[in-house]
């Protein structure tokens, strides 16, 4: 039998369901949303979840639809049949899912939409990043506007369709789901650092006034507070990269809510995987240099390093 390592269980728990289930479980949702998710996350299959790109496209496309049907409060998420969904999730693949509209209209309901006064709900960022149709950036440097493609959602529901379509309605009393409690999560440090393969950065205020040393995560959103009191949001900060960068240092899951206070935050980014370790990934750590904050100090050290080597 293979050994299961601290490392090697970090691993695993950064792409597992109760994870992918917190990133979309923001503490300003509707009360009925979380026990969609949880329904989700059941018919998805906590033995049967196997990580990858589309999973959590899928988990997500779920459970806005089993929260579309049941938002009103007059049936629980269970009881939303197979065969409901099925119908619901079936049409032709080349064209957008019928589900969308009927989700803008449940959300347009429950949550308030956004406007420009401020930063809107999680809830409608989450919806509008499953049925974008513009790809990641919506400006071309063409004067042609962009051309529409098809969502990740199009996919998506084929996807499901295609699970359900053999999915025994009898397998639903034994299925469950980790119980996953909407955030946030909140961090104290004396430091929080952005590890990249050969930086290392301080994470500031966005007012250049100070550091941030209270890191609050909740569902997709990462935001921070620094000592003066300024909240500054990050959005290109992944909200899974920091809860597995918490998880490496407490030994909870990453999927984890609560306040926790530790020392140091290190939060692997910039293309450096999940569950990448920032004292092994980094040139500067994995030399065994804690390095002061400073740029200078860190080209130097960079240059050190690559000395060293020969
Ligand atoms: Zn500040």
């Amino acid at each position: 039998m293979s050994e299961t390592t601290p490392e090697r269980a970090l691993e695993q728990s950064a792409y597992a369901l109760d994870l992918e289930m917190s990133l979309i479980l923001p503490s300003s949702a509707p009360a009925l949303w979380s026990p969609a998710v949880h329904e989700a996350a059941c018919l998805l299959g906590e033995q049967t979840w196997k990580p990858s790109r589309q999973a959590p496209v899928d988990l997500l496309s779920l459970s806005l639809l089993l929260f579309a049907r049941t938002y009103t409060g007059d049936r629980a998420p269970r009881d939303v049949s197979i065969a409901e969904l099925r119908k619901a999730l079936a049409g032709p693949s080349d064209r957008e899912p019928e589900i969308i509209d009927e989700i803008a209209g449940a959300l347009a309901e429950t949550v308030r939409r956004p406007d420009f006064s401020d930063e809107g709900s999680p809830l409608w960022d989450l919806f509008n990043s499953v049925r974008n149709r513009y790809g990641p950036s919506m400006w071309a440097d063409d004067v042609e506007p962009p051309r529409p493609g098809p969502s990740p959602m199009r996919a998506s529901a084929a996807r499901l369709a295609k699970f359900l379509a053999d999915y025994p309605e009898q397998f639903r009393e034994q299925s469950t789901a980790p119980q996953v409690v909407p955030g946030p999560l909140i961090i104290e440090a004396n430091r929080i650092q952005l590890v990249s393969r050969n930086s290392i950065m301080a994470l500031h205020c966005l007012f250049r006034d100070s550091d941030i040393l209270t890191l609050r995560v909740d569902g997709p959103r990462v935001t921070g507070e620094c000592s003066r009191g300024h909240t500054s949001s990050f959005e290109r900060i992944d909200a899974a990269h920091v809860r597995v960068a918490v998880a490496r240092v407490t030994g909870a899951r990453p999927s984890a809510q609560g306040r926790h206070v530790i020392p140091e935050l290190l939060i692997a980014r910039d293309g450096l995987a999940r569950h990448s370790d920032p004292m092994t990934s980094n040139v500067l750590l994995r030399a065994g240099n804690q390095p002061f904050v400073g740029r200078d100090d860190v080209f130097e050290q960079i240059n050190r390093v690559i000395d060293g080597r020969d």
